[in-house]
């Protein structure tokens, strides 16, 4: 089911959100917020969505990449489900994308963020998996991460006149 989206100013994008338990995972319940979550990222467009963007607040988070994102990175990241997500920053090297959140909507902000990372999460089957990403993978990992950490990305923007709307973005930076 299609859920409405929690916009900035919401104190529940705010909010640490709690660990998920196996006895959960493996819950009817579980499955039918997994569903619930894909289905509002596709129907907004979002390349990822944290459960706190559709009011639960829980430590799960998915990513799916296809070919014809908005961001019109050439990468593919097949669908993935991200539990009780742990992340660990590999190099001090920073990497900058201009980003924008489905709580942010009409909104694109320039953010540095750590190049590489390791993240160690379960699965949807709450098996422990661990992933070492790169460049603008590590970006959208960071982000949805954040998002279960009472983070967004307009708090890590650096230049605030970096902060821009989504129409503007495609004029000024985009048609460059
Ligand atoms: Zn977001």
């Amino acid at each position: 089911m299609i859920r409405e989206i929690v916009k900035m100013g919401n104190p529940l994008l705010r909010r640490v959100s709690r660990d998920v338990s196996e006895e959960f995972v493996k819950s009817d319940e579980f499955a039918q917020l997994l569903l619930d979550m894909r289905d509002s990222m596709k129907h907004y467009g979002g390349i990822g969505i944290a459960a706190p963007q559709i009011g639960v607040e829980l430590k799960v988070a998915i990513i799916e990449l296809g070919e014809n994102n908005r961001y019109g990175e050439d990468i593919r990241f097949p669908f993935q489900v991200f539990i009780n997500p742990e992340i660990e920053y590999l190099t001090d090297s920073l990497s900058a994308h201009w980003e924008g959140c489905l709580s942010v909507p009409g909104l694109r902000g320039y953010v540095e963020r750590p190049e590489k990372v390791k993240v160690t999460y379960r699965d949807e089957n709450f098996t422990k998996k661990e992933i070492i990403a790169e460049g603008f993978l590590a970006t959208v990992l960071q982000h949805e991460l954040d998002h279960l950490f009472g983070i967004l990305y307009v708090d890590r923007i650096k230049d605030i006149t970096k902060l821009i709307f989504q129409k503007e973005y495609e004029v000024f930076i985009q048609g460059e």
